[in-house]
């Protein structure tokens, strides 16, 4: 996403809108965003009665605020997924997945392979990627090794094993 000036919406994606936060209290921004498809969606709202309305949603680079948007587009993530996506995508993502691999060595009551790392911390394709290429990272170095029958150990010799 990025914020730009000019106006023209020609109903293809990437598409221009304006940060409102309608839908989510409003208290936009005003900003005039360029929307990818990458950068919506899906969110619900259920009102007093229990029914609940679905939404297609974007959250402005500039405030933080929420919009939601008319447009009905299949297979949207929802907010949560989208926000794991989106942290895994930025920079400090290997120090972020690093931690949660160490903390589930460290917690887990049972041996875990890489293979069982890698399928408790997310259900999401592109996360999973970069697990599997930050756990390779600790093998190498020597921070983690594979011991019997696949289950991944934090070195005795790594500080990671301290506290
Ligand atoms: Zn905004």
């Amino acid at each position: 996403m990025k914020i730009i000036s000019k106006v023209n919406n020609n109903g293809e994606y990437p598409k221009q809108y304006i940060c409102t936060g309608k839908g989510n209290d409003g208290f936009g921004c005003g900003s005039t965003l360029e929307i990818t498809k990458e950068d919506l969606y899906k969110t619900s709202h259920t009102d007093y009665t229990g029914d609940t309305a679905y939404f297609t949603t974007f959250m402005c680079i500039n405030c933080g605020v929420e919009t939601d948007i008319d447009a009905r587009i299949h297979d949207l993530p929802n907010k949560q997924t989208w926000l794991n996506r989106k942290r895994a995508l930025e920079d400090n993502d290997k120090e972020v997945i690093k931690n949660s691999i160490i903390q589930l060595l460290k917690n887990s009551e049972v041996p875990v392979t890489g293979l069982e790392i890698v399928k408790r911390l997310t259900d999401d394709q592109t996360i999973a990627k970069n697990i599997r290429d930050t756990l390779r990272d600790l093998v190498t170095t020597g921070e983690v090794y594979i011991g019997l029958d696949w289950h991944v150990k934090i070195s005795k010799t790594s500080n990671l094993s301290q506290d």
